[in-house]
C-alpha cells in the first residue's frame, strides 16, 4: 500500500511493556508532532466489549462496536490524550483485563482493517508519531522514520508491575510472577496471522534494557531522525571496512 510521502510519520513499533507510549509521547512532544497511540484502540474496543459483557470471540459484536467507535488523540507541549466517542480515556484504559482483552481481539481481521483505516486517517493533517504493533510494517510502510523498540523481559515485567492499581499488585506481590504473562502476550503478538508484530526491514532497533529514562531515549531517537542521513553514511563506511 502507498501512503502519502509526503506525510511525516514516525512509526514506532515493539512488544508490550517496552515504554513505548512513554517514549512516543515525548518525542511528539519535542518534535510538535501529534502522538497516536494505536494500542489505546484495540483497549478502547476491548474495554466497551467486556462492559457489554461481549465475548472476545463473537467477532460480528467486536467488528460492530469498531466500526460505531470514534477516536480523537489531541497532544500539545507537556500533555496528549485519548478521547473515545467523546470521553477522555486516557487513562482508563491501563486496567490488565482490558489488556488482554485486547490482545485477543486483536487477531479478527475484519476489526484490523477498520482500525488500521482509522489510523491512517490521522496523518492526513498532521505529522504524526504513531506507535503500535504494525506501524512500520502494515499501517504505514512508507514511514519516514521508523523504530523497533526492545528490552529484556526482566524488565518489562517491572514495568508492567510499576503501573498495576494497588488491588491487582495484592494478587501479584513478585513481579517475576508476570514474565510468563508477557511472554504469553508476545506469542499473540508475534504469531498471529494477520499483522503480526515484526521488524521492519528499515527499522532502527533501539534496546533500552539499560537506559535510565524513556525521556532518555526519546531524545536519542530525536537525534537519530535529524542525524539520519549521517548516521546511514556512516554505517556504510563501518560495512565497507
Ligand atoms: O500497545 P498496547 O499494549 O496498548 O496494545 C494492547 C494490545 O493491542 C496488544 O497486546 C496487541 O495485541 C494489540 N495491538 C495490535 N496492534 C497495534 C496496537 C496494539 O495488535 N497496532
Amino acid at each position: 500500500m502507498k501512503t502519502n510521502a509526503k506525510t511525516q510519520v514516525v512509526a514506532i513499533d515493539g512488544p508490550s511493556y517496552v515504554g513505548k507510549s512513554t517514549i512516543s509521547r515525548e518525542l511528539a512532544d519535542r518534535m510538535g508532532f501529534l502522538y497516536v497511540n494505536t494500542g489505546h484502540m484495540y483497549r478502547a474496543i476491548g474495554r466497551i466489549a467486556i462492559e457489554n459483557k461481549i465475548d472476545p470471540k463473537d467477532e460480528t459484536a467486536i467488528v460492530k462496536i469498531a466500526k460505531t467507535t470514534d477516536f480523537k488523540f489531541f497532544s500539545g507541549k507537556g500533555f496528549c490524550g485519548t478521547v473515545v466517542n467523546g470521553k477522555d480515556w486516557t487513562r482508563e484504559l491501563d486496567h490488565q483485563d482490558i489488556v488482554f482483552f485486547a490482545s485477543r481481539i486483536s487477531v479478527i481481521r475484519e476489526l484490523r482493517d477498520i482500525l488500521t483505516a482509522k489510523q491512517r486517517e490521522f496523518s492526513q493533517e498532521h505529522p504524526i508519531v504513531m506507535e503500535g504493533r504494525d506501524i512500520g510494517t502494515i499501517v504505514f510502510p512508507d514511514a519516514m522514520w521508523k523504530f523497533y523498540i526492545t528490552a529484556s523481559v526482566e524488565i518489562r515485567a517491572w514495568r508492567m508491575f510499576k503501573i498495576m492499581t494497588e488491588e491487582e499488585k495484592k494478587k501479584c506481590p513478585d513481579y517475576h510472577v508476570l514474565i510468563p504473562k508477557i511472554e504469553k502476550l508476545d506469542e499473540i503478538d508475534r504469531n498471529r496471522e494477520i499483522a503480526p508484530l515484526k521488524l521492519a526491514a528499515d527499522a532502527v532497533i533501539y534496546d533500552n534494557s539499560d537506559s535510565p529514562t524513556e525521556v532518555q531515549d526519546a531524545i536519542i531517537l530525536q537525534y537519530y531522525m535529524n542525524h539520519r542521513d549521517e548516521i546511514c553514511r556512516n554505517s556504510a563506511l563501518l560495512k565497507n571496512k
